[in-house]
């Protein structure tokens, strides 16, 4: 099967005629938006962000909740998707097969459409890339650069169960875990979900707003740093799942582990105080767990204080360089 078999027979379903011209021609055009368009590309290699033999349904759809999770932290809904492919030249019919479908299960629950891509082989592994444009209705987007002094800050979701999903697919972990634990943060790890209609719904609410991709407190001090204020940040307050809380009661890990372990893909948003009455309606609207974590201060310092103890945190989220 060539490459311009396996287009036409896994991909070309997941584009359209009037703008992904179901990827018979040489580009694409782009849905007309009444809103400003915001553009986002993740890239996933193997051996740095996934190992080879991975589930490449599973590949498929954390790829597009990564770029997803970035388009929802500006309060952008997916317009569409370019998605760019390093293979191996022996690459399987029944890999295209799969991955499609888990591209095609994640474009359906987010929106958008397929608009076209690229595809290469590749002597050294796989290489995963995707683009995704989407538009923020009705407002502007949402930028890191715009906490204000006196802001609450929330988060969304459950911080650290990804980090400890990751340790336990390494298998670097001995612990006796429940079946259900062990598969709920396998899943927040291999299968994160981007909060998309959360980011949606923030647009007029929340000042500033980013992803957790690289740890609470790093995507935390990104926030800070663009908009030149400090913050006071509660870290009893902040959201374990219960699967997560087994580590913390057994001291296998700690609070500030989960905080700085990172692919959360939850939003991290700060909230004037005369719209925090909007939070606690969006709670409801979305049945979502939204918890208050911290302040935002004029004075620039950070503060992470655990029970009121000052709390000094050395891994400052993931780089690669
Ligand atoms: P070019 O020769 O200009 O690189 P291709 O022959 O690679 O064009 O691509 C033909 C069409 O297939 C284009 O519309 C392109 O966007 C689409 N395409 C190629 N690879 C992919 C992919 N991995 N995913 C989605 N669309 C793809
Ligand atoms: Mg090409």
């Amino acid at each position: 099967m060539n490459e311009f078999d396996f287009i036409s027979k896994y991909f070309s379903p997941l584009s359209d005629k009037t703008h992904g011209l179901n990827l018979l021609d040489d580009a694409a055009i782009l849905p007309e938006s009444k809103g400003k368009i915001v553009i986002t590309k993740d890239i996933m290699t193997e051996g740095t962000h996934f190992l080879s033999g991975s589930n490449p349904k599973l590949l498929a759809q954390k790829l597009v909740s990564v770029n997803v999770s970035d388009l929802a932290s500006m309060g952008a809904s997916p317009l569409g998707y370019l998605l760019g492919l390093s293979l191996p030249k022996n690459t399987e019919e029944k890999w295209f097969e799969q991955f499609s479908l888990g591209i095609k299960q994640s474009i359906k629950s987010y929106g958008g459409i397929l608009l076209g891509g690229d595809t290469t082989s590749h002597r050294y592994g796989t290489t995963l890339s995707l683009t995704a444009i989407g538009s923020v209705c009705n407002s502007n987007p949402i930028k890191r650069n715009s906490a204000k002094p006196d802001d609450i800050i929330f988060v969304s979701g459950t911080i650290g169960d990804g980090f400890l999903g990751l340790i336990i697919e390494n298998n670097s972990n001995n612990l006796e875990m429940k079946e259900f634990d062990k598969r709920y943060l396998l899943d927040r790890y291999n299968n994160p979900k981007a909060r998309s209609s959360l980011g949606v719904e923030l647009c007029g609410i929340a000042s500033s707003m980013c992803d957790v991709s690289d740890g609470l407190i790093g995507d935390l001090e990104h926030i800070l740093k663009a908009s030149r204020v400090g913050a006071e940040l509660y870290l009893e307050e902040v959201p374990i799942s219960q699967s997560a809380k087994i580590f913390i009661d057994k001291k296998i890990y700690n609070i500030q582990d989960l905080v700085t372990g990172g692919d959360d893909y939850e939003l991290l948003f700060t909230v004037p105080k005369n719209k925090l009455k909007n939070i606690e309606n969006l709670k409801k609207k979305l049945d979502l767990k939204i918890t208050k974590i911290g302040k935002i201060t004029e004075n620039k310092d950070f503060f992470p204080t655990l029970n009121g103890n000052n709390i000094s945190l050395n891994s400052k989220g993931y780089k690669h360089f």
